[in-house]
């Protein structure tokens, strides 16, 4: 099945009689008929469902789906994105262990990595996602575990050459994780060119209607961790809490999501609801129609955009002059990467919120990827703390204003765009 087809008819796979839309199944717990069937679920002997805090049934499909869209072997959803890129280091690294991630990731990431994880023991050093593979190297240390980056970063827009920094990861018998939430595997695979493991927050194109907070984990199968028994000796030695079990002897390809799922989740329970996995298995249905319009649509409002006498700069990795287009064009399925861009307003920040507050179509709002265009300052809002100097050093200038393309007409955006323009 093409992506297409996945989109619709992946996960859930009704039999005679079965409801068509997967089934929202909300129950804490599932019955058993002896004592030994449930004893064997919990020394994970056998599959099945007992509590809902590890595992259930409605989240297993929608994660089955997005598998399928990924091209990876297991997937594992999560309550947030932010759960999602929080499981995906825990489940490789302890107090103690390094990992090499991109400077350029979403906000919510650095804070997590630089100070949250790092309190607990784990120490990141931050690259420049442009270095040379020599540079990426440089930041190795004896225990690092795992390399990070995003597909395409929010909100710099930075793209990710996946390849370069698999094979860097790879040369260092570590695994690339990707964020992928900005393209979705609709506009980029990023296995094919030698990721090992995708993040995603769903909350944002995959939900696409800002209707819930999601995350979801993609296993490739790709990485063989039973190569490095010392280095991923939770994945590859005996597990004390699961009887000595080994997770890659016992379940192979699987090993990393089952471990997330045996392990984190049981211990942390970052799980959704299913209900909220009910909602983004509907958004994923519509996702490959979707993501393509937000994508072309965009590339017509930044043509248009960086037209105007009064915008400064836009940065926007579709435009054929980007520093990006050709590794755009050999990593991406489609007219652009995804439907978010920046830019600035001539006068600085004062004149990027007067503009933005003459908008009367696009929303402000803290989100981005979804169906409702908005737009959100940085200086103002996410980052409102930090002097115009501090800004400049973040790589935020205080005039830049995130607009994300929503599925409206884009002559209507841009008829808004022109309006708030004519005010400044
Ligand atoms: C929003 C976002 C996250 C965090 O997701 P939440 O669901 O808000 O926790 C992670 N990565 C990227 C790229 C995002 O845009």
């Amino acid at each position: 099945m093409t992506l297409d087809t996945l989109c619709v008819q992946g996960g859930w796979q009704p039999k005679k009689g079965e409801p068509r839309q997967v089934p929202i199944y909300s129950s804490t717990t599932f019955k058993y008929e002896t004592s030994e069937q449930m004893a064997d679920l919990f020394d994970l002997k056998a599959p099945g469902y007992f509590y809902t805090r590890l595992a259930n049934p409605t989240n297993d499909q929608v994660a089955k789906k997005i598998a399928a869209l990924e091209g990876g072997v297991a997937a594992i959803l999560t309550s947030s994105g932010q759960a999602a890129s929080t499981f995906a280091v825990l489940n490789l690294c302890q107090a103690g262990d390094h990992v090499v991630s991109s400077a350029q990731i979403y906000g919510g990431t650095f804070n997590l990595f630089a100070v949250s994880l790092k309190k607990l023991g784990i120490d990141f050093t931050f690259v420049d996602p442009d270095a040379s593979p020599k540079e990426i190297a440089a930041a190795f240390r004896p225990n690092t575990k795992c390399v990070f980056g995003e597909t395409v970063a929010n909100p710099s827009g930075n793209v990710l050459d996946i390849a370069k920094f698999a094979k860097v990861a790879h040369a260092h018998g570590v695994p690339l994780i990707v964020d992928n939430t900005f393209p979705t595997p609709i506009l980029c695979r990023p296995f094919r060119f030698g990721a090992d493991i995708v993040t995603h927050a769903t909350t944002k194109y995959m939900d696409g209607h800002s209707s819930q907070v999601g995350g979801c984990i993609v296993d490739s199968g790709n990485f063989d961790w039973s190569k490095y028994p010392d280095r991923f000796a939770g994945l590859v030695a005996p597990d004390e809490s699961y009887h000595g079990l080994s997770y890659v002897k016992a379940f192979g390809k699987q090993a990393y999501i089952v471990k997330a799922t045996a392990h984190l989740m049981r211990d942390f329970g970052s799980i959704p609801s299913p209900f909220n996995a009910f909602l983004l298995n509907l958004g994923l249905e519509s996702l490959h129609v979707r993501i393509r319009r937000h994508a072309e649509s965009a590339l017509t409002v930044a043509k248009w955009l960086r037209k105007q006498p009064k915008v400064a700069w836009v940065n926007f990795a579709g435009l054929a002059d980007s520093p990006y287009h050709k590794l755009v064009k050999k990593q991406f399925d489609g007219p652009s990467p995804c439907g978010v861009m920046t830019f600035g307003i001539k006068g600085g920040r004062a004149k990027s919120i007067k503009f933005m507050d003459a908008l009367k179509v696009i929303g402000i709002v803290t989100h981005v990827a979804d169906a409702w265009s908005c737009v959100l300052h940085p200086a103002s809002h996410t980052h409102r703390q930090l002097t115009d100097k501090q800004l400049r050093e973040a790589g935020i200038p205080p005039d830049l204003i995130r607009l994300s393309i929503g599925l409206e007409d884009p002559q209507d955006l841009i008829a808004d765009l022109k309006q708030a323009l004519a005010k400044v």
